[in-house]
């Protein structure tokens, strides 16, 4: 039977970067995942924000034109528009930017099998004995460590015993291109309790491409009408008489913060499987990053022989930082009296909340805490 030091269940972005950074570490590394072309069935719409930006090196080749402003739209038609003198959001091009990452991690020797679906896993003397299956054939590997960065909906977090996403959004996109760009790139944002009921639908241009979707608890709203009727709303302000739909995507968002039990000694959970997405902004690609570049930093210690490693993989301490933007978003999903959305979006125009809607759009506050191996000791100043 093959053995590996890791097998990483998902080649989102999350299992790409671990497999990235413990391959560069020297440890030998198998990335499962069930399609067998990365650039296929995306369904992030994949705005990286400038935290992201700055901190991780992104090749410009998979990024879209820059984006320094924000339209903030009620349903009556109130706008608020904000600007930043940085560069604060670039659309990635992400079946570009997933092959980017596995070229690297196999030029690395990371070991790819596409085409794979993960079935389960059971305990062994050696770690885990994974059983996988790939075109009709049952194949069993030996891994020492098992990472779930298999999305919102986890396999692996089952196997381990480990905590599962209870509370989802869904969104549904349109990639389209040939649509005329008024001014310049933009990312607008509609609030619409009908179309996105307790999210947001949106229009992001950066010059080349257009996404243009919307999101919202599944329960209240059928997604793809949704966005039929949202692209009828918004045809005033964009011309779409002339685009080609590129794709259309779309998927579960688990918002419910950051799950407890991530981790235990036979593997841990990574990006959407382990709750790793702000609930206020649902963006995912950020703490799906960081995340991954601590793990592997963890693991360099924990597969080194230090079995008090894992402990630093401790999700109660960043649930905090997720505390206030889940409240912040079920507030905002219970406002659906028209006129108090009117009036709190009128609010927003003014100050001090304008400055806030400021720094939830912009700024290197970031949707995850940032996170350094071993923790940063608290600096004692003498008094
Ligand atoms: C419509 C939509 C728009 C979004 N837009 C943004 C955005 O603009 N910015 C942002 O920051 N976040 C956004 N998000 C959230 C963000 O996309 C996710 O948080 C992020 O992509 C999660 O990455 P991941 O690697 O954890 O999971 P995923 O990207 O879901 O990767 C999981 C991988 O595991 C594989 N897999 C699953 N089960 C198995 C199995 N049994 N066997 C083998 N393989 C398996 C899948 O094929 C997949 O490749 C959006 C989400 C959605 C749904």
């Amino acid at each position: 039977m093959e053995s590996f030091d890791v097998a990483i269940i998902g080649a989102g972005l999350a299992g790409l970067e671990l497999c990235k950074q413990l391959s560069q570490r020297g440890f030998s590394v198998l990335l499962v995942d069930r399609k067998s072309d990365l650039s296929q069935q995306i369904h992030t719409t994949g705005i990286f924000v400038r935290k992201t930006l700055e901190d991780f090196d992104l090749p410009a080749h998979c990024l879209g034109g820059v984006v320094r402003d924000v339209r903030l739209h009620s349903p009556a038609g109130q706008q608020l528009a904000l600007h930043s003198p940085f560069d604060e959001f670039r659309v990635g091009r992400m079946g570009a930017l997933y092959q980017h990452l596995l070229e690297q991690c196999q030029n690395l020797g990371a070991v790819f099998s596409g085409n794979t679906h993960y079935l389960g896993s059971s305990k062994s003397t050696f770690g885990n004995v994974l059983h996988l299956e790939q075109g009709g054939a049952a194949i069993a590997v030996q891994t020492r460590f098992l990472v779930g960065a298999d999305g919102a909906v986890s396999s692996v977090a089952k196997d381990l015993g480990l905590d599962l996403n209870t509370e989802f959004i869904v969104g549904v996109e349109d990639v389209l291109t040939n649509v005329p760009l008024n001014g310049q790139p933009c990312f607008d944002v509609y609030l619409e309790p009908n179309l996105a009921p307790g999210y947001i639908a949106w229009v992001v241009h950066d010059g080349e491409h257009v996404h243009l979707g919307t999101g919202g608890y599944a329960k209240q709203f059928k997604p793809a009408h949704a966005l039929e009727v949202f692209r009828q709303r918004v045809s005033q302000q964009f011309d779409f008489s002339k685009a080609t739909l590129l794709e259309r995507r779309g998927g579960k968002i688990p918002v419910g913060g950051v799950l407890k039990r991530i981790i235990q000694p036979r593997g841990l959970l990574l990006g959407d499987a382990a709750g790793a997405v702000s609930p206020l902004t649902a963006g995912g690609l950020d703490p799906a990053m960081r995340l991954a570049q601590f793990a592997a930093q963890m693991l360099e210690q924990y597969l080194g022989g230090d079995s008090s490693a894992l402990s630093a993989y401790n999700a109660s301490a960043w649930r905090t930082r997720f505390t206030s933007r889940l409240w912040m978003r079920r507030l905002l999903a219970s406002v659906k009296q028209p006129h108090l959305l009117e009036l709190g979006f009128w609010c927003l125009k003014h100050q001090p909340l304008k400055s806030m809607a400021w720094h939830v759009f912009f700024g290197r506050g970031g949707s995850f805490p940032d996170l350094e191996y071993p923790a940063k000791k608290a600096v004692r100043y003498e008094l």
